[in-house]
């Protein structure tokens, strides 16, 4: 006979990670992982670069608009091209 009982730890597994807002990256939240607490919220961090990114402008990071500015017809390899590239 076996005892059901013990899989209602399972449903716990979504609550794990988050989403790194700097990098996009998920991040499995442990007692040791990077946070940082900002209008109310616990963010986690992949490391200690986007935590500091994150504390020296949190705004950018959270702004909702970034997420969905986008048109779908825009491949994503443009931006990567232009950020950082300074015409002559
Ligand atoms: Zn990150």
């Amino acid at each position: 006979m076996a005892d059901v009982e013990a899989n209602q730890t399972d449903d716990r597994r979504a609550a794990v990670t988050a989403i790194d807002p700097v990098c996009g990256m998920t991040v499995t939240i442990k007692p040791e992982s990077l946070v940082a607490e900002h209008d109310g919220r616990t963010y986690y961090f992949c490391g200690a670069k986007c935590r500091t990114k994150f504390m020296a402008d949190p705004e950018q990071y959270l702004s909702p608009r970034q997420a969905v500015a986008l048109p779908e017809g825009v491949p994503s390899g443009q931006l990567g091209l232009s950020s950082g590239y300074v015409a002559p």
